[in-house]
């Protein structure tokens, strides 16, 4: 009856699952996204995109944090039922499709909403073995998904940005690459946060001098003096993940950059998908 895609309050667009979107908005279906992570997320920024997605058709959003866990999930039920009032009682109980990208919290939402496992969805083809239906206190039922990201993220900063986030396997991209990206990002858009957290002066021009600095800082060094780049990076990018640099989101409404039009894997999804 809806899907409920629990995205990543730092980068809620480059979060947001597009190929469930198109087949979502195909056969009508409405939407509940949470913003998750908004304790790590801008406040200001976080207030802008709840309103950008609120603003689309059959679409509501809360913002989901570490402190308000367990007071978000008990609202769901009830949020998830106004998106779909046609759907009431024990026969017809809302049916909810739930997902969300590796690492964005959806295992630590379902452990405060489940409360008891009905069963494992049967082995159908195309449906993963691991899916899970689980019905909730108020007979809601949740069709559980594995993390899941999408065959080909278009937009490079978006594939960069996932990456900040840890939602991409540590053997598919170059940390280093990633780090750098990050100094871009927030010199960009959080000035101060670099120079607060590693206790540095100004801004050099070049990020390599940058990540150079950061990286003595904070002891990345090699015997001999080298830089130890990988150190350095994941140095960077755990400060990032844990909120150490500071409350930031990445991305803004005005990031948003269309798909190519006859974008492939999108196409193949949505025309084979039941
Ligand atoms: P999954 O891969 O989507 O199932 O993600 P998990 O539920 O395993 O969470 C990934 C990491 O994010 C864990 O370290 C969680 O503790 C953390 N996490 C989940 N929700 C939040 C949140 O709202 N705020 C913060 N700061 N961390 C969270």
């Amino acid at each position: 009856d809806l899907v409920i895609e629990i995205v990543d309050g730092r980068l809620p667009w480059s979060s947001s699952n597009p190929i469930i979107e198109r087949l979502r908005l195909a056969r009508q279906r409405p939407a509940l996204k949470i913003l998750n992570k908004s304790d790590l997320a801008d406040p200001k920024l976080s207030r802008v995109w709840l309103d950008w997605f609120k603003a689309q058709d059959g679409v509501d959003a809360i913002l989901m944090g570490e402190e308000d866990k367990k007071a978000s999930a008990a609202r769901l039920p009830a949020l998830c039922s106004k998106l779909v009032p046609h759907r009431t009682g024990e026969v017809k109980p809302v049916r909810a499709l739930i997902l969300g990208i590796p690492n964005v919290g959806k295992s630590t939402l379902m452990n405060h909403l489940a409360r008891r496992k009905i069963a494992n969805v049967a082995d159908t083809p195309g449906v993963t073995k691991s899916q899970q239906r689980i019905e909730l206190q108020n007979g809601m039922i949740l069709y559980d998904t594995p993390g899941l990201l999408w065959p080909k993220v278009h937009d490079e900063n978006s594939g960069y940005r996932l990456a900040m986030a840890g939602s991409i396997g540590t053997n598919a991209y170059d940390q280093v690459d990633v780090a750098w990206f990050a100094i871009e990002t927030l010199r960009e858009r959080y000035p101060q946060a670099l120079l607060d957290r590693y206790g540095l002066k100004g801004y050099v021009d070049d990020v390599e001098a940058m990540f150079a600095m950061i990286a003595k800082r904070r002891g990345a060094v090699l015997s001999g003096g080298r830089i130890d780049e990988q150190k350095a990076a994941e140095l960077i990018l755990t400060d990032f993940r844990s909120g150490a640099l500071g409350r930031i989101t990445l991305e803004t409404p005005d990031d948003i950059t269309e798909p190519p039009v006859d974008g492939e894997p999108e196409a193949d999804v949505a025309e084979g998908g039941q």
